[in-house]
């Protein structure tokens, strides 16, 4: 009898997960692979829509129809309930049952908890949401511009940093800039926490471009007919155009199967084992204490595959998250900058800022294009 593992969700920690173990054991295991889109989406391409840079959402979806690896069944089914102690999940298409059970759903939105904010129309961190985004700026006349988060941990720490510095360039381009303000709203107390120096080089960019960041402050609500957002302080800012960061959370399905803690599901922070025997969370919705993002869902997915693979042939489980990752930073006119993070080798984080270079453009698209070759076999 082959081993059975079910993986939940095929962005950056399933897809990962997935391809690891196919290419240790391929055919000797029996995989399924459960996500409910049509394919990936790196989560950086979203605001490539939201500024126009790319046409459409097409353009950035690789389709899971491209994926193809030895012991691997990909299919596109919602997870509609899970039952880590029986290891059961139910789907718009029926049971699964498994011997190992990897939940990698990723971080869902909770808009409930900021009234005014509205999944696909004033945020930016869904897909539908950066979308719906890149058609409004066009319209945009100049006013008050607040990049909001609506509360800590969310995924991706600098990608508002990003959305804001990427703002200025656009408005400017559209000659807009002198009548606008931007403001940058964010729980942190810093753009990047781990990294003063590169929190610092934000810091700098920011000011150099008149943009306003409102650290360890979270918005508590938005009323767009006002032309309003209030502040978890109690103060409101003008605001013309909003463009959020809902608050993260697990998915409903996984906080309704009992998993989690506090909307996120507790794991031994570096074998991702949940209380649950032979059931493991990856990603964004594991609470490891690491950041939430690609990079360290895919560091935290090789560990689990090692140690998937050492269980199988009677070998040690020696394997460990790193909680280390690199993640690029659009610092606006494609000028890309690198921060290093470590989470776990020093008594506290730590991390390494490399300054806007050309090579890091270069090493940017590499990082997209070597995914796309290992999971969907693309060239380009
Ligand atoms: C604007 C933005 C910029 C970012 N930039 C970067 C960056 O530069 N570098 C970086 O490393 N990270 C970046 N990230 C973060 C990164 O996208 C995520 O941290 C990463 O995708 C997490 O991987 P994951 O496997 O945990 O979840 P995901 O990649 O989100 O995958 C979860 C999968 O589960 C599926 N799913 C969810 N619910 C169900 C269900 N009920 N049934 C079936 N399938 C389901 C989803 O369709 C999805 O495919 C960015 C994120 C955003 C929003």
């Amino acid at each position: 009898m082959k081993t059975r593992i079910l993986i939940l969700g095929a962005g950056f920690g399933g897809l990962e997960l997935s391809t690891s173990l196919s290419e240790a054991l391929g055919d000797r295991l029996d995989i399924t692979l459960i996500d409910k889109a049509e394919g990936f989406i790196f989560g950086f391409s979203k605001l490539d829509l939201m500024f126009g840079r790319v046409p459409n959402e097409a353009a950035i979806r690789h389709s899971y129809a491209s994926y193809a690896k030895p012991g691997v069944t990909l299919l596109r089914e919602a997870v509609t309930a899970i039952d880590p102690e029986a290891k059961r999940v139910t789907t718009d298409a029926g049971v699964h049952e498994c011997d190992i059970l990897v939940v990698a759903l990723g971080a869902d939105y909770d808009v409930s908890a900021t009234p005014g904010v509205v999944l696909g129309r004033n945020e930016f961190y869904s897909v539908p949401g950066a979308g719906h985004l890149a058609t409004v700026l066009p319209g945009f006349a100049g006013g008050d511009v607040v990049v909001g988060v609506c509360g800590a941990p969310y995924k991706c720490p600098p990608a508002p940093s990003e959305c804001a510095l990427m703002l200025h360039d656009y408005l400017v381009n559209r000659g807009l800039r002198d009548r606008s303000t931007i403001t940058l709203v964010n729980p942190l107390p810093s753009p990047v926490p781990p990294s003063p120096e590169t929190s610092k080089a934000l810091l700098e960019a920011f000011a150099e471009r008149g943009i306003t960041f409102m650290a360890s402050t979270r918005i508590a609500s938005v009323d767009e007919a006002a032309h309003r957002v209030m502040l978890d302080n109690g103060n409101a800012l003008a605001c013309d155009l909003f463009m959020g960061v809902p608050k993260n959370r697990a998915a409903d399905v996984v906080v309704s199967s009992g998993m989690t803690e506090n909307g996120w599901v507790p794991v031994d922070p570096r074998t991702l084992e949940t209380k649950y025997p032979g059931v493991f969370a990856v990603g964004d919705l594991a609470n490891t204490g690491a950041p939430k993002a690609g990079v360290f869902a895919e560091g935290a997915a090789r560990a689990v595959a090692a140690n998937i693979i050492s269980r199988l042939r009677g070998e040690a489980e020696t394997a460990k998250n790193p909680g280390f990752g690199s993640c690029y930073i659009e610092f606006g006119a494609e000028r890309i900058a690198r921060v290093e993070v470590d989470f776990f080798s020093g008594p506290k984080p730590t991390g390494t800022f490399y300054g806007v270079s050309e090579a890091l453009r270069v090493d940017k698209q590499l990082f997209g294009s070597t995914r796309r070759s290992r999971w969907f076999g693309m060239t380009v």
